[in-house]
C-alpha cells in the first residue's frame, strides 16, 4: 500500500496539481493516471471521491495495479493537470467514516466484538460478530456523541513492525506491509486505508437508525454529520405535524396515537354490530330448510363473514350457507357445510364464476367475478 499520495500526507488537500500521465479511452468512458493525485480511490467500504480533472467531471477512482485510475466521460487533457475534489461528498464520508470508527471502537471496547462488515451508502453499515440489545445501543450511541463533543484528534499513525507487533489494534483483515493506524486517544485503534477528519468534534452528530439481528451478531444502520442532522429533522417534522393533528405534545405523540387506534378499534366493533343486526333482519326472512341459503352485502372482513354463516346455518336450517362480500373490483365468498363436501364443488364454482380460491370440505372461500343473479343460479344448480 503506497501511502505517499496527497489524500495520505494531507486528508484536507481539497484542489492540486499534477502531470498528466496517461488518458486512455474505453469503450464508453475514459481512464487517466496522474503522476499524484487527492481523489480517494474507492476501498474499505469508503466510496470513490468525486470533482473535476481540469473542469472534466470524475464520477469513480479505482485502485488498479497500485496506481489511482479516475474515471471520466470527456477526455482529460494534459501536459498539465488541475484537480479539484467534491468536497461536500468527501467531508460527509469523512464524517461517516469516522463515526464508524467512533462507535466500532466504543463497541470493541465494552464488548469485545469485531467489526466485520462496513460500508458508507446511502446509510453506513456496521456488522458486528456479536449481539447487542437496543438499550446497549441506545448508551452507545449517547457514549458515541460525547466522544464527538470532546473534540479528540483523530490522527494517522504509520507503526514499524515491530511497534506493531506490540500494538492492540481493530482490523478486519490480515495485513501485509507498511500498516495505517487510525488512533482515537482511548476510543479507538484500528488498521485503516479510508480519509478521516482531523478531530472528533467535526462528525457533529451520531444517529444510529437501526440494530437487527444479522448472523451471529447484528447489523447496525447509522447516519453522522449533515446526513444524521437532515435525518433527524424530517423525523421532528413528522412528529410536529402529528402532534398537531392530534393536540398532543411532542412528547407524547405515540401515547396519542395508541389512544387514537383503540378509540378506532371500539368504533369498527361497533359498526360491525350494527351491521350485523342489520344482516341478522335479512336472514330471518331467508326459508327454511334450503339446500344453500345465499346472502349478499357490501364490504364484510371475514370474521364477519364466517359469523353470518354461522347464523343462516344455526337459524335457518340450511345445508350450505354462502356468503357474498361485493368489493369494488370482485366479490369475496365463503360458503360452509357440515353436510356436502365443498372441495368436490369449490373448482366448478369458480370455473363458473371466474374465480379462484378453495379451502376444507366443510368451508372454502375466495374471490368471484360475476353479478349477483349468475352467482345465484350457478349455486342454486351446484347444490341441487
Ligand atoms: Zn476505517
Amino acid at each position: 500500500m503506497n501511502f505517499d499520495t496527497l489524500y495520505y500526507q494531507n486528508q484536507y488537500t481539497k484542489e492540486f496539481d499534477a502531470d498528466l500521465i496517461s488518458c486512455e479511452q474505453k469503450e464508453d468512458h475514459y481512464e487517466t493516471i496522474l503522476s499524484q493525485t487527492a481523489f480517494y480511490p474507492e476501498g474499505g467500504g469508503q466510496p470513490a471521491d468525486h470533482g473535476t480533472l481540469n473542469g472534466v467531471e470524475v464520477y469513480d477512482v479505482q485502485l488498479e495495479d497500485g496506481k489511482e485510475v479516475h474515471y471520466t466521460k470527456e477526455p482529460v487533457e494534459g501536459p498539465s493537470v488541475h484537480g479539484a475534489i467534491d468536497w461536500k461528498r468527501r467531508l460527509d464520508l469523512m464524517q461517516q467514516h469516522t463515526a464508524d470508527h467512533i462507535f466500532a471502537g466504543l463497541v470493541h471496547d465494552q464488548y469485545g466484538y469485531d467489526n466485520v462488515g462496513f460500508q458508507i451508502g446511502d446509510v453506513v453499515r456496521m456488522d458486528f460478530d456479536g449481539k447487542l440489545t437496543d438499550e446497549q445501543v441506545r448508551e452507545l450511541e449517547i457514549e458515541a456523541n460525547k466522544v464527538v463533543w470532546r473534540d479528540e484528534p483523530v490522527e494517522a499513525q504509520y507503526p514499524t513492525p515491530d511497534e506493531l507487533e506490540v500494538m492492540d489494534f481493530r482490523s478486519k483483515k490480515a495485513l501485509k506491509g507498511q500498516v495505517r493506524i487510525m488512533n482515537i486517544p482511548d476510543v479507538d485503534v484500528c488498521a485503516c486505508c479510508g480519509t478521516h477528519v482531523s478531530h472528533t468534534g467535526e462528525v457533529g452528530l451520531i444517529r444510529i437508525l437501526s440494530c437487527t439481528k444479522h448472523k451471529k451478531g447484528v447489523r447496525v444502520l447509522m447516519l453522522a454529520g449533515d446526513r444524521a442532522l437532515n435525518y433527524d429533522l424530517a423525523i421532528s417534522d413528522q412528529n410536529h405535524e402529528v402532534s398537531v393533528l392530534l393536540s398532543a405534545e411532542p412528547q407524547h405523540t405515540a401515547s396519542a396515537v395508541k389512544d387514537l387506534l383503540d378509540q378506532n378499534k371500539k368504533l369498527q366493533a361497533r359498526i360491525d354490530e350494527i351491521k350485523f343486526s342489520e344482516l341478522e333482519k335479512q336472514i330471518e326472512s331467508i326459508p327454511e330448510g334450503q339446500n344453500i341459503s345465499i346472502l349478499f352485502a357490501d364490504n364484510l372482513d371475514r370474521s364477519m363473514m364466517s359469523k353470518l354463516a354461522d347464523e343462516i346455518i344455526d337459524n335457518r336450517h340450511a345445508k350450505a350457507a354462502a356468503i357474498f362480500a361485493k368489493n369494488p373490483k370482485d366479490t369475496a365468498y365463503m360458503i360452509i357445510s357440515s353436510e356436502v363436501n365443498l372441495r368436490d364443488i369449490s373448482k366448478e364454482l369458480n370455473q363458473k364464476l371466474n374465480g379462484r380460491g378453495g379451502g376444507r370440505p366443510d368451508v372454502i372461500q375466495g374471490m368471484v367475478q360475476a353479478d349477483e343473479e349468475t352467482i345465484r343460479q350457478t349455486l342454486e344448480e351446484l347444490f341441487a
